[in-house]
């Protein structure tokens, strides 16, 4: 299932308030809520404000917004106890298994994480 991007985002209507989320962590870069759908006890989406739609888009402007999200996960997993793991992912277009066009990280904990993913 693919989500409409741009104005129609809905990953920038959840920053924006106009569609509910249960929030977790919030600044000037990122915002954080739980997933609707998650895949672990914890699972958490770290957005970025800017709207980018996905790594492929990002720029080298962008780089330390990336490390921003990553560092965001650890913080946010520090604080949610995970302290035997996690796992942070960033699907990518299609074949990425992308379904919501805006940068997203997802971290995921409270479970031992199976690798291969699938
Ligand atoms: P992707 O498949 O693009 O990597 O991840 C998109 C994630 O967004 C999925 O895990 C999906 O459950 C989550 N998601 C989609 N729509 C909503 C929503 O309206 N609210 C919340 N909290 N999560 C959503
Ligand atoms: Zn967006």
């Amino acid at each position: 299932m693919r989500y409409s991007v741009g104005m129609d985002c809905i990953f920038c209507k959840i920053i924006a308030g106009t569609i509910p989320s249960q929030k977790v962590y919030e600044d000037e870069q990122v915002y954080a809520f739980a997933d609707i759908d998650p895949r672990a006890p914890v699972h958490i989406l770290i957005v970025t404000k800017k709207h980018i739609s996905s790594l492929l888009e990002a720029g080298e402007a962008d780089t330390g917004l990336l490390g921003h999200i990553q560092a965001t996960a650890v913080k946010l997993a520090r604080e949610k106890g995970l302290a035997q793991g996690f796992r942070t992912v960033i699907n990518t277009g299609a074949d990425g298994g992308q379904t919501v066009s805006h940068l997203h990280l997802h971290l995921l904990g409270g479970r031992q994480m199976h690798w291969p993913p699938g």
